[in-house]
């Protein structure tokens, strides 16, 4: 596997290359982020991982401070499964002018729906790094995984945006046999946290099985109860059209639901979503 730590010469070495799969991440890799990875290198003849915690994207400085950060394992675990270029810029590299006063996108509705309302800034700041990276890497394809629902939209948008060719490619969310998602920030709990964690998955589960049961607002009210019971502090149970991400009060037969919580377990945050009921057709 190859390093780059700076634009000009991954942009060299990439300019000759064909068919080229790129998955951005923050790093602290887990089995969910490799999935993307072999996604890739499935579909693609050069498989682009790039690792940067960016800054631009965390509306929390704490959250920023504590991201887990395990580079030395990360590098052997993309090595393992045959990662061609690992792309590894500094702050300084990605926003040489700084990180104040950047541009903005228009993401339209997606910025105030759910993580946007609850986390303000922090799609634009997913916009700023993923659109450098992107201008870095052009890849043919980028994956990423239905465990940011709607960060895919938001990128799926950002391409629109900038009128690229990349397609984008969603890979399923990645769970650890108890149901809970993987996750980076899932380091940073401890084992009876990791057991309490599991709720959230149980409950979208619970949500699937009665979306044609009950009324939906019924399932969000038993949702964020149990939620709490559990001790956990909910941002949102979001119930919504899976492609307009509108919080939706009866289904419409024809068009897919998904499922989203956002939830702190103490001091971590989680997310995770379901598409809990799939229209016929779709
Ligand atoms: P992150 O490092 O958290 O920014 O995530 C990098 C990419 O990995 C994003 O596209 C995430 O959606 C994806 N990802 C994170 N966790 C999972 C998971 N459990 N299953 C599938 N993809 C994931």
């Amino acid at each position: 596997m190859i390093i780059f730590k700076e634009i000009a010469a991954l942009r060299a070495y990439l300019s000759e290359k064909e068919q080229i799969g790129f998955v951005p991440t923050m790093g602290a890799l887990h089995h969910g982020h490799l999935t993307l990875m072999k996604e890739s290198l499935k579909h693609s003849k050069i498989t682009v991982c790039s690792i940067f915690v960016n800054p631009t994207q965390f509306n929390d400085p704490a959250d920023y401070e504590k991201y887990p950060i395990t580079i030395e394992k990360d590098i052997s675990l993309l090595e393992n499964i045959g990662v061609d270029v690992l792309f590894l810029p500094t702050v300084d590299v990605l926003y040489p002018n700084g990180t104040q006063n950047l541009e903005t996108y228009d993401i339209t509705e997606l910025e105030n729906l759910w993580e946007g309302a609850y986390r303000p800034g922090h799609f634009q700041g997913v916009c700023q790094v993923v659109s450098r990276l992107l201008d870095a890497v052009l890849p043919d394809h980028i994956f990423m995984g239905q465990k940011d629902f709607q960060q895919c939209k938001v990128i799926q948008k950002l391409i629109s945006l900038k009128n690229l060719s990349t397609k984008l490619v969603q890979v399923p969310t990645v769970r650890e046999t108890t149901g809970l998602a993987m996750s980076s920030r899932n380091m940073r709990l401890s084992e009876t946290e990791k057991t309490t964690a599991v709720t959230i998955s149980q409950v979208l589960d619970y949500i699937k099985s009665n979306i044609n049961l009950l009324p939906i607002s019924v399932l969000k009210l038993e949702a964020e109860n149990k939620l709490s019971e559990q001790g956990f502090k909910v941002d949102y149970v979001g119930i919504a059209d899976a492609d307009t991400l509108q919080a939706i009060e009866i289904i419409d037969p024809a068009r897919n639901v998904i499922a989203m919580i956002a939830a702190y377990l103490n001091e971590v945050r989680l997310i995770d979503n379901m598409l809990v009921y799939q229209a016929p057709s779709n």
